[in-house]
């Protein structure tokens, strides 16, 4: 045994996986007086919030908007108890999304309202009626904050009234955007323009609902869901030095093989009593958080002996991951200042259709980071293309080497002929290129199907609160993507908190929070 263990009175709690979720579980158990060890299997922080440098690009995985960059969302105060985002400028750019569109002018989705209002109205006058049910929803939005602070297993009586009560003038609102999805909001469009325009977010999020858009913009609106300059790497690294200071351990290259559990006696459940790594070490702690994968946790670590039907459910076929990607960096030498500056990509068509990964397409969507001059040298952009991409494809080609590279480079140089219809004359000016496949996120970050945002938000799953227990296993508890549908990093943070202050509860200790 090594490590982790509880000195004197202080309980341990061994937390897999170092990514967003598990240094904040670290920080707000060391906050509350318990011994944290994080045990990462990679050799950095931030899971699947990362970033990593290419010929002097930094080629960016993670932040596009924080929900909480601002005071207006309760998850504000949580980023600054974490520290994350102390010494970052954070951005609010006029423009989250544009949609780009062959014979007409483009979409775009502006952080003001009355501005979106205004243009989706120019777009389509014919359409006012279905525009300010979506524009009034997003101004309705704005005055509602979700409250996470606390622990949803913890409302009391009296707390879920206050929550009824709060909800009370959103209700309608709520049940009514949370049914309809993008493709039946672009059903009522009649407008040529819009059509096609909301046309082209579909494919993937069919079954996405409005409030998945609805809300974003609200937040957009409210300055809360901004871009910290830099990108995700300082943002990670805060956490990291936050649960350090605290007195937190994390111990890197450290992949865990098996979650230690200790049959009940005496008709008690049985105990989770640490974890055992790859290398044969065992970890013992009176606690253990998994901040992983949720697959691997439920079924690799702990053989699937806790996972009755409601727990399988899920993962076999009862909820959908999000589709993995194919993400295409590319370092540019131009500043790239005739691009409008957009946080959430800018979409754009392609005529005549361009193959890549095995299937013709007809529109792309680009990240452009001409605004941000910290992710490349002076004067240059790095640019990111992401495209769903089918994760059994890329493991079977993973088992041949020389054609996995080969299809790499394929992708980007098809990559680089779409965005030549959009950019004329970027590729003599690609300086980097750089290809992570489904696999890739899968290896980096041990994600079930390299899905990267664990479960995909739908009207069914959008706000289902999963359970951060197993049934019959006692000291244990997950936090993270995979125990909060949509995912993101908002519940990386909340799980976290909202778990520690289970374990106080249990305890009789008062939790506390501080900024530091
Ligand atoms: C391209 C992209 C864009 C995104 N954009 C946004 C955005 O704009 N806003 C937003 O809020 N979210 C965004 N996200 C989503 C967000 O990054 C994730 O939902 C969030 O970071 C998940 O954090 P997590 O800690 O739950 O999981 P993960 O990041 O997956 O962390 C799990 C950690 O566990 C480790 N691990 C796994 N198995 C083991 C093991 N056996 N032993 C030890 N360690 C293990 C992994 O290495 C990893 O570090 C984006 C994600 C991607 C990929």
């Amino acid at each position: 045994m090594a490590g982790g263990e509880a000195s004197g009175t202080r309980k341990s709690i061994a937390i897999i996986g170092g990514g967003v979720a598990g240094l904040c579980a670290g920080c707000y158990a060391q906050m509350n007086g318990y011994e944290a060890t994080v045990y990462e299997m990679h050799s950095l922080p931030g899971g699947v919030c990362t970033a990593w440098k290419r010929n002097g690009y930094t080629v960016d995985s993670c932040i596009h908007w924080l929900l909480g960059s601002g005071p207006a969302s309760g998850f504000h105060k949580l980023w600054r108890e974490v520290g994350a985002l102390r010494g970052l400028t954070i951005v609010d750019l006029d423009e989250f999304m544009r949609v780009e569109c062959k014979g007409s002018p483009a979409l775009v989705f502006y952080r003001d309202v009355d501005r979106l209002e205004r243009h989706l109205l120019e777009l389509g006058p014919e359409d006012a009626k279905p525009i300010r049910e979506l524009t009034n929803a997003i101004r309705k939005f704005t005055r509602f904050d979700m409250p996470v602070d606390k622990a949803p297993e913890l409302y009391t009586v009296w707390d879920k009234f206050l929550m009824g009560a709060r909800m009370v003038p959103l209700g309608p609102a709520f049940m009514k955007w949370r049914k309809v999805t993008v493709a039946d909001f672009a059903k009522r469009l009649k407008s040529p323009a819009l059509r096609e325009a909301f046309g082209a977010m579909l494919g993937e999020f069919d079954s996405f609902p409005m409030l998945g858009l609805i809300m974003p913009l609200a937040w957009q609106e409210m300055k809360t869901a901004g871009y910290p300059l830099g990108g995700s790497m300082p943002f990670v690294r805060n956490i990291e030095k936050r649960l350090l200071d605290l007195g937190g351990q994390i111990r890197y290259s450290s992949r865990v093989s098996q979650i230690l559990v200790e049959e009940g006696v005496g008709g008690s459940v049985a105990r989770a009593v640490g974890v055992r790594l790859v290398d044969g070490t065992e970890h013992r702690a009176d606690v253990v958080i998994s901040a992983a994968d949720g697959r691997t946790t439920i079924f690799d670590m702990l053989g699937g002996r806790f996972a009755d039907d409601a727990v399988r459910k899920p993962y076999e076929g009862g909820m959908t991951p999000f589709s993995p990607l194919l993400y295409v960096g590319l370092g540019i030498a131009d500043p790239l200042d005739g691009i409008p500056q957009v946080g959430s990509g800018i979409s754009f068509p392609l005529d005549p259709k361009v193959e890549i990964d095995g299937k013709a397409r007809d529109r792309l969507s680009m990240m452009v980071y001409n605004f941000d001059p910290a992710l490349a040298p002076a004067g240059k952009t790095t640019v990111i293309v992401m495209i769903s991409a089918d994760y059994d494809r890329w493991k079977a080609l993973r088992e041949d080497p020389v054609r996995y590279r080969a299809e790499k480079e394929l992708a980007a140089e098809r990559v680089i002929d779409a965005l030549e219809q959009r950019i004329p004359g970027i590729r003599a000016k690609v300086e980097m290129r750089d290809v992570a496949t489904p696999v890739t996120w899968e290896r980096y970050t041990g994600n079930w199907r390299g899905s990267y945002e664990g479960w995909l938000m739908t009207g069914q799953s959008l706000g289902k609160q999963m359970s951060k227990t197993l049934p019959g296993l006692s000291g244990f508890y997950m936090v993270g993507q995979w125990v909060a549908p949509g995912g993101g990093l908002p519940p990386a943070v909340s799980t976290g908190r909202h778990v520690v202050q289970i374990l106080c509860k249990n305890d009789g200790r008062r939790f506390v929070a501080l900024e530091p």
